[in-house]
């Protein structure tokens, strides 16, 4: 098995989530088509709801930025109790055209965090990882290393995922979370954000992560990264195989005290 070792200055780990922890399909084939299975009863049984209301709110406005895109949905504010059920249509297919368009807006991803943390609270979604996934994070945290997530996901749709995993609570095994508010993840300023944010040089961080986009970023900024190559992952070219250290597995990581 090929061994990753991790460079003496590295104190602290940023993970990936999709691709990396957690399958990409965990995305694609359970969470957004859990959205879109439930978002006529969701929007039915919470419209009343000021939290609901701000999330509605939030979709028109966007919409209304959206309006010079092809095949735009609007949604029309409801003028009488008997237009709400047009208004929730309109919502149901503006969020259907989003996530068609694979959009990540603000206003997209805080109804989908919203519906995901009522579907995890009630036991209908329980977050995955890969088996080699809790084992490695457990010893790395025994060896002292700091744990961060970093995933374009938002952080409370990370704090979910982990807080109600297959494999129970995670979140007392993590030391904080980003998501795209510290900036893109193929920005390298995205990175020094993080950095700077952890009190941490850029150099004492490894990014693990399956996107080579991002992996440039990051290793632009200073950090060390190794990509993560999972079932069902974008396959790497061979050039990409040979400018970054590849592993299939968090067990092919190498601690220096490991070698003592
Ligand atoms: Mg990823």
């Amino acid at each position: 098995m090929a061994l990753f070792s991790v460079p003496t200055p590295v104190t602290t780990i940023l993970l990936d989530i999709e691709g990396t922890t957690t399958p990409i399909t965990f995305v694609k084939d359970v969470l957004f088509p859990y959205i879109k299975e439930n978002i006529k009863k969701y929007l039915l049984e919470h419209w009343q709801e000021k939290e609901c209301q701000e999330d509605i709110t939030q979709l028109q406005k966007q919409a209304e930025k959206d309006s010079h895109i092809d095949g735009f949905v609007p949604i029309p504010s409801a003028i009488s109790d008997n237009e709400t059920e047009n208004m929730i249509q309109a919502v149901v297919d503006n969020v259907y055209w989003q996530m068609s368009l694979d959009r990540k807006t603000t206003a997209l991803k805080q109804l989908q965090g919203h519906m995901w943390r009522s579907a995890y609270i009630t036991g209908q979604l329980k977050g995955e990882v890969y088996e080699d996934v809790v084992p490695s994070i457990r010893q790395w945290r025994e060896l002292g290393f700091k744990l961060y997530i970093y995933s374009s996901g938002s952080v409370e749709a990370q704090k979910l995922l982990f807080g109600y995993s297959i494999e129970g609570n995670l979140l007392k095994l993590l030391d904080g979370h980003f998501d795209t508010t510290v900036g893109h993840k193929v920005e390298s300023k995205s990175y020094r954000n993080i950095a700077d944010s952890i009190r941490c040089s850029p150099e004492n961080i490894l990014f693990l992560t399956d996107v080579v986009k991002e992996a440039f970023a990051a290793e632009k900024a200073g950090l060390h990264v190794a990509v993560v190559m999972r079932p069902g992952n974008d396959a790497l070219t061979d050039e990409d195989k040979s400018s970054y250290c590849c592993i299939t597995s968090f067990h092919q990581i190498n601690f220096p005290s490991e070698n003592n």
